[in-house]
């Protein structure tokens, strides 16, 4: 299958002739080409985008929301194509494609359908003059995210982008392409105003870059790396772009000695290895108390070795392939380095799976203990299936190994003392932490980083927040 852009309200091939293969994780099969577009590509995608914007913007609040419960209808009426297309584009369980990416994607845009219905102005009173705020739209944006989860995310950025009036141009990673085109196709069946929504696939040295640093692209929200968000940012700062950065992380699980030890376990396990680790979010360092280190290390590794690696399209797997050969390879050498680092391996290996699946990238989640919390396996961003652990006695000496990393985007706290969590939650620096659960999401909530991961937040109020220039006008009184 050829993939085309999606620009002014029409599919087009792109104009290059320049192609990517899309490769199946679980068996390196190609399934699908991506054209690399460039810059004559984007060009027309953000003038289709600029022309739609003025018409789009003056449209109310209630009826944007409108056209977003049709998207939302849309995507619920193709719920089962987008868990096929997501796991077999990114080798995840397709029991996690169905509850996590399909669900979600739809949820977005009901979500924030509305949260615009009901998103007003605000008014203030002065002795001698009142204020009336209000909330414009920005103008054009680019939305830009990564492979991990593909639709979930772009739909969390299209739902509020075009909610609150503005026009967009999306770029879908390279490596995933297929539920973005799927967004197109329902975006095109709904008769959406053409131009309101845009997409340019291809790779970010091209499309990417080029849509970053378009003179008329007016904000840029972006999810994926670290190192890439920081040459976004240094495109699109001095040409004074609104800027959202949703950044890599290295989030920490605390496990208390107080802790309810099944759930723990459970939800550890889950944190860590969740979409094989390749969750922004996922508790990649596990801290444990040292009263329930034995305890709890041993009943990690059997719930670990208890879970099914295999056939992504098998109801019954936990956990499907990694995302490419190349990410594969960096994965192993972390693990080869964990090793230098005076690592244990104590669980870990590759899967043994049918022959057709020989040339897929797996590996089995893997445990590693006797690392320094200072070393770079710990520290860095592995984003695959390896979680290590270490020991701490205290409660201060959790929080400053938690806090001693460039990151800053999430963590757990697992406690029956609800207040020693929180006072820990208060004392980590991420934008996120949860006690008792992990990945429980609110959409009204901010979502975002600090530090190595990330400039701003979205999710809610924040979402409506950064799509939308608030404006006052002071008037005075007679
Ligand atoms: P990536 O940075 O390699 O790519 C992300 C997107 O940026 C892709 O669409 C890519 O084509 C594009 N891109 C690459 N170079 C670009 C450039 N110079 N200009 C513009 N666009 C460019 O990230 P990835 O490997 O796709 O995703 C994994 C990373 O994403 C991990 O670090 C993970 O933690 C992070 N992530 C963060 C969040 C979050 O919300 N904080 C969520 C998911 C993933």
């Amino acid at each position: 299958m050829d993939l085309m852009n999606y620009i002014g309200g029409k599919f087009e091939r792109a104009t290059g002739g320049e192609w990517l293969e899309v490769k199946e994780p679980a068996t390196g099969d190609v399934f699908a080409r991506v054209p690399l577009s460039g810059t004559p590509d984007v060009d027309s995608a953000v003038r289709a985008a600029r022309n739609a914007q003025a018409a789009w913007g003056q449209l109310a609040h209630s009826k944007r929301a409108e056209w977003l419960d049709l998207i939302a209808d849309g995507l619920e009426s193709r719920y089962d194509d987008i868990a096929s297309l997501e796991s077999r584009d990114t080798g995840k369980p397709i029991s996690l494609a169905r509850a996590v990416d399909a669900q979600r994607s739809v949820a977005n845009f009901r979500f924030f359908a509305e949260a615009i219905r009901e998103h007003e102005g605000e008014v203030f009173e002065m002795t001698d003059a009142t204020n009336f705020v209000s909330y414009r739209p920005v103008g054009v944006g680019a939305l830009i995210t990564p492979w991990n989860l593909p639709l979930y995310l772009l739909s969390w950025k299209v739902a509020p982008a075009i909610g609150m009036g503005n026009t967009v141009v999306c770029k879908p990673s390279e490596m995933t392409p297929m539920t973005a085109n799927l967004l197109m196709e329902v975006i095109d069946d709904v008769g959406l105003p053409d131009g309101v929504v845009n997409l340019v696939h291809g790779d970010g040295s091209g499309a990417g870059s080029s849509l970053v640093s378009h003179d008329d692209i007016d904000l840029v929200s972006f999810t994926g790396g670290t190192s890439t968000g920081s040459k976004v940012a240094e495109v699109a700062a001095p040409q004074f772009k609104k800027l959202s950065l949703e950044l890599g992380g290295k989030n920490s699980s605390i496990v208390l000695d107080d802790c309810d030890m099944d759930s723990t376990i459970k939800g550890v396990v889950r944190s860590g290895f969740m979409n094989q680790g390749q969750v922004c979010l996922c508790g990649s360092r596990v801290l444990v108390q040292e009263g329930v280190y034995d305890e709890f290390l041993r009943r990690f590794i059997e719930e670990v070795e208890s879970m099914r690696i295999g056939d992504p399209s098998d109801e019954k797997t936990d956990l499907g392939a990694l995302i490419s050969a190349d990410h594969l390879r960096k994965v192993e050498r972390y693990i080869e380095l964990a090793k230098e680092e005076g690592g244990t391996i104590l669980t870990g290996g590759y899967p043994h799976l049918p022959e057709k699946f020989s040339n897929g990238n797996w590996i089995a989640p893997t445990v590693i203990s006797g690392l320094g919390v200072d070393s770079r396996c710990s520290t860095e961003e592995i984003f695959g299936p390896v979680v290590s652990i270490h020991r701490f006695s205290d409660d201060s000496e959790a929080i400053e190994i938690a806090n001693n990393t460039r990151y800053g985007l999430a963590g757990s706290v697992w406690t029956s003392d609800v207040g020693r969590g929180r006072m820990i939650a208060d004392s980590i620096h991420t934008g996120m932490v949860w006690i008792n659960t992990w990945l429980h999401r609110d959409l009204r909530v901010p979502f975002g980083g600090v530090g190595d991961s990330g400039v701003g937040r979205e999710g809610g109020k924040w979402s409506l927040g950064f799509f939308s220039e608030a404006t006052n006008v002071c008037v005075k009184h007679d």
